[in-house]
């Protein structure tokens, strides 16, 4: 059995079809067949392009908000710096240049990366050697410190189940074998729990994010002792309807068409964030596009401008506009703070 196709279709077979989330967490993780356990899949010769790969601003701007965040809160003179599902490590590193600039800021910090992929933790050794990072498998490991933790398109990989309302039930959308092909069904209708309160016509795809919740609640708690946490995805407040895709060579494709060979998201319920992370203090949920201008990207990039021509500062210019153009991910890219209780949100964030 060589393709997770084979592997999917002897699943199937045996046990019946697939949840999408079981289908998204062979698909993505699976231990030698997966996406993410078997490639590098970020830049142009990959299958998807992210912020911090699109321009160093990224890392610079988060960096100097958390950097902050670590003054107002007196200096810790111990914390983690904390990357939930790092991809190539840029961001940390973008982050820990930066903070070179913020006295002991560096020097108080001690790299924590979550990472689930043996080829990513390879990269990320070494985009961060120098700053001896100590990985994890989860979030439930991560040392008793104050937590200045970012999460950049992290949760968009967790993998979501799909429900389509019937009647006072729901049908929840399987995949399942037609032959050698993938396939989508429907189950029979069952009452789902978690949903018993989402009043919506009949016919309307629910996702939710199984887990989502105890993430966000185990981060929350660790972030309640001291710190900041936050996460920037692409996503609304509320699901709505079906956002599962996958992207293969910059396109987007069925995502049944290629498993294991293409990235697999779904869109962010910040809801659902929000509502995991309490009793942290929670900020309002903030574009992309808006949170980089109020913490100075256009200033940065005018500076960086500066040294730049030809070529080079048409790339500077077009990354600028990419990371907050409402028509790119200004706007379809989201931000959500978590602080203690009583402390200050991080710069750019509202309360
Ligand atoms: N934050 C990076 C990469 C985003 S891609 C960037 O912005 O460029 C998603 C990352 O999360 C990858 O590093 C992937 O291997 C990791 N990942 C996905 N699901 C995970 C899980 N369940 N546990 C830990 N890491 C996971």
């Amino acid at each position: 059995m060589d393709t997770l196709r084979d592997h999917l279709l002897a699943r199937i077979h045996a046990t019946g079809p697939l949840t999408v989330a079981d289908y998204m967490s062979d698909c993505l993780l699976h231990p030698t067949l997966g996406y993410y356990s078997t490639r590098d899949p970020f830049g142009k010769a990959g299958d998807f392009t992210t912020a911090p790969e699109i321009s160093q601003m990224f890392g610079e701007m988060l960096g100097l908000c958390l950097a902050q965040t670590w003054i107002e809160q007196g200096r810790p003179a111990r914390f983690a710096l904390t990357e939930l599902g790092p991809g190539r490590g840029t961001l940390t590193a973008d982050v820990l240049r930066v903070g070179r600039a913020v006295a002991g800021f560096v020097e108080a910090a001690e790299v924590h990366l979550v990472e689930a992929s043996p080829t990513l933790r390879e990269v990320q050794a070494a985009s961060l050697s120098g700053h001896a990072p100590v990985w994890h498998d989860t979030v439930d490991t991560l040392p008793e410190l104050p937590q200045f933790l970012l999460a950049n398109e992290f949760l968009d990989a967790l993998p979501i189940r799909q429900h389509v309302r019937d009647g006072t039930e729901w049908r929840e959308r399987l995949v399942t074998a037609d032959g050698d092909s993938l396939t989508f069904a429907l189950s029979p209708p069952v009452p789902v729990p978690e949903l018993a309160h989402h009043d919506v016509p009949d016919g309307t795809l629910v996702e939710r994010c199984p887990g989502l919740p105890g993430l966000v609640a185990s981060v929350a708690d660790r972030v309640s002792g001291g710190g900041a946490a936050i996460f920037i995805d692409y996503g609304h407040w509320r699901s709505r309807g079906d956002t599962l895709q996958a992207l293969r060579a910059h396109a987007p494709e069925d995502p049944l068409a290629h498993p294991g060979q293409a990235d697999l998201t779904a869109h962010v319920d910040f809801e659902a964030v929000a509502r995991a992370a309490r009793p942290a203090r929670v900020s309002l949920m903030t574009t992309q596009g808006v949170l980089l201008e109020r913490l100075g990207i256009t200033a940065r990039a005018q500076a960086l401008a500066r040294g730049l021509t030809g070529a080079a500062l048409d790339a500077h210019v077009t990354a600028h506009r990419r990371l907050t153009h409402p028509t790119k991910m200004g706007d379809l890219f989201k931000a959500m703070a978590l602080v203690p209780p009583e402390a200050a949100l991080p710069p750019g964030f509202d309360p």
